[in-house]
């Protein structure tokens, strides 16, 4: 059956929220991001901004240098976050089949939804226009039978833009289209594709899958699917990858002097290689402690950032681990599970990171 996939993603959006919330930076050059004398990056800019050239990621002095007159202002992640709730709610009137890319976009399949409508396309304009009414906000959809489509569609018509690409289109569209829009091609991938004379689609398909897979190892095969048209992923709902935790039993109840951190090691050296199997990262920490007795405690900690090594895992689970086992020092452990939750894929955490990176700075 063929699928009806929305990407919605909000235009400029922390920039827009801001202007939204003052008026008088309306038609301005706004950024959000740190000060321009800092080494901050811009996270958002409004379109006023953008006709400067300045772009998401770009330090804030070099922007201040192309737009000497822009106005600086510090990112509200929360308050960002708050909004993007606001906007989900719209979104499950429709379906529970939403997968989060970042706080601003996602995906939507609305093959099956609540409404029974059958037009995707009428479901994206309804969700642009109730954005628009309820929150005061715009954006833009993309609508088409898979993910890769569906995004590429939403920035072809950018800002407050309807784009749809239709099965029988797709294919044409696809040759026309350059090789640079294909996400996940990055600079090197893009200046090996050139020096291979390939800049459009119409370039890619002439290339066979060996010839792909031999110069770009997994990602020609997925270069080689996509540029046809193909993307079978499906959307991944929060709910499916809430949390990832694992658990040891020990052959024998253990103190905590009896190699216990060091079982803790193996039970994270697990975690972390179910997380890099799905590709996820999370920020928070769940330790699960079973006495002999049966008593079971849990202990959490949650962080702003993602953890991003084992190593970071394990430190603060052992700090845990320690304090519990400190409380009931009389008992010996059965049993430690280790869970992580707040979880995000490699690209939320590549775009969040690019957005946070200034306050470490
Ligand atoms: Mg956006």
């Amino acid at each position: 059956m063929i699928r009806k996939i929305l990407h919605i993603d909000m235009d400029a959006f922390y920039a827009s929220v801001e202007v939204r919330d003052n008026p008088k930076l309306y038609g301005l050059p706004v950024i959000v991001g740190g000060s321009p004398e800092s080494r901050a990056v811009v996270c958002a800019a409004s379109y006023e901004a953008r006709k400067y050239g300045i772009r998401s990621a770009m330090p804030c002095s070099h922007a201040k240098r192309l737009c000497p007159q822009a106005i600086f202002l510090p990112p509200r992640f929360h308050y960002y976050r708050e909004i993007s709730q606001e906007i989900h709610k719209i979104f499950h009137q429709y379906t529970i089949e939403i997968e989060p890319v970042s706080l601003d976009e996602a995906w939507l399949d609305v093959t099956q939804n609540h409404k029974n409508i059958p037009s995707a396309t009428w479901i994206a304009q309804s969700i642009k226009n109730e954005v628009h009414a309820k929150l005061n906000l715009i954006c833009s959809a993309g609508v088409s039978y898979n993910k890769f489509l569906a995004k590429i569609a939403s920035d072809e018509d950018k800002p407050n833009g309807l784009y749809i690409i239709r099965p029988e289109d797709a294919s044409q569209f696809l040759q026309k289209m350059e090789v640079k829009k294909i996400p996940g091609v990055g600079k090197v991938t893009l200046k090996k594709l050139n020096s291979l004379g390939v800049y459009i689609g119409s370039d890619l398909l002439k290339k066979e899958e060996g010839f792909l897979t031999e110069q770009f190892g997994k990602m020609g095969g997925y270069l080689h699917q996509i540029i046809r048209g193909i993307d079978n992923r499906p959307i991944k709902t929060n709910r499916e990858r809430k949390s990832i935790s694992v658990e040891h039993t020990f052959s024998r109840d253990l103190h905590y002097v009896d190699c216990v951190p060091e079982k803790l090691r193996a039970v994270v050296i697990e975690l972390q290689d179910r997380l890099k199997n799905k590709n996820l990262y999370g920020r928070t920490l769940t330790l699960k402690v079973k006495f002999q007795d049966f008593h079971q405690i849990t202990r959490s900690l949650s962080r702003e950032d993602f953890y991003l090594t084992e190593n970071e895992i394990y430190q603060d689970l052992e700090l845990k681990l320690k304090e519990a086992t400190d409380q009931f020092s009389e008992k010996r452990v059965r049993l430690i599970g280790v869970g992580l939750s707040n979880l995000a894929t490699q690209e939320e955490l590549e775009r969040q990171q690019q957005q946070l990176n200034f306050l470490n700075l």
